[in-house]
């Protein structure tokens, strides 16, 4: 399976958007972790559907001038990734668009761009600020080519047998057309809801023929040209 030298171009971006962003906030509230920021590396398998997903993702971490308060710096936060057209998590406090984690100890501010997500979390009993930040998971390669062959065609159609009228032959459930699975817009993609994995014609059990002489008067209305047994 190739990469496909776009989608990984595009997972590049979101992961150079995603860097330049947190060293922006790095640089407003705890400049002194900016020199020990990663670069941007390989990106992180997310998961293993096919086709498999990758990620960017970073973390950083940083101590803040004790001066200057957690919420001082949340909104700040907040300020620069508003300006950076990002969208903020919706504020819980009266005078700032941060949350306050109590199960955490800590002040939170959520950003999202684009399917990435940033989360800048500063603790309000140290002055520990942690920096967390992934891109969407997009696939990099294109899907195998998983169906199987064709199981009958006009040609190879047995003896006594027409073609399914059901798969025209293929021997593929006509849900998700052989592949054992079907697009989904949240997961990628999920199991047949048909056929689960069995990927067969329900008709013809993947046969892709059904025998003449046992067609039920109901199958056999899809076959004009019968009743004359032949094919
Ligand atoms: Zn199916
Ligand atoms: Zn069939």
């Amino acid at each position: 399976m190739a990469q496909t030298a776009a989608a990984r171009a595009e997972l590049d971006r979101r992961g150079g958007e995603l860097h330049e962003r947190i060293a922006e906030l790095v640089a407003l509230c705890t400049p002194d972790a900016l020199a020990a920021m990663p670069a941007l590396g390989e990106p992180e398998v997310a998961d293993w559907q096919q086709p498999p997903r990758y990620r960017h993702s970073l973390t950083v971490r940083g101590s803040r001038d004790p001066a200057v308060s957690p919420e001082t710096l949340a909104a700040q936060v907040t300020a620069a990734l508003t300006a950076a057209k990002w969208q903020v998590a919706a504020a819980n406090t009266q005078n700032s668009a941060a949350n306050r984690d109590e199960s955490a100890g800590g002040l939170v501010v959520d950003g999202s761009s684009e399917g990435s997500q940033l989360r800048v979390r500063f603790s309000t009993t140290s002055t520990v600020v942690l920096y967390t930040g992934e891109t969407p998971a997009i696939a990099l390669t294109t899907p195998e080519p998983d169906r199987r062959p064709p199981a009958r065609s006009a040609d190879t159609v047995d003896p006594g047998h027409v073609l399914c009228y059901e798969c025209a032959g293929t021997g593929w459930c006509p849900v998700c057309e052989g592949r054992g699975w079907i697009a989904d817009e949240r997961l990628g993609r999920r199991r047949c809801p048909e056929c689960f994995d069995r990927r067969v014609c329900p008709i013809c059990e993947g046969a892709g023929e059904l025998a003449v002489a046992r067609l039920s008067p109901v199958q056999r209305a899809n076959y004009a040209h019968l009743p004359d047994g032949s094919k």
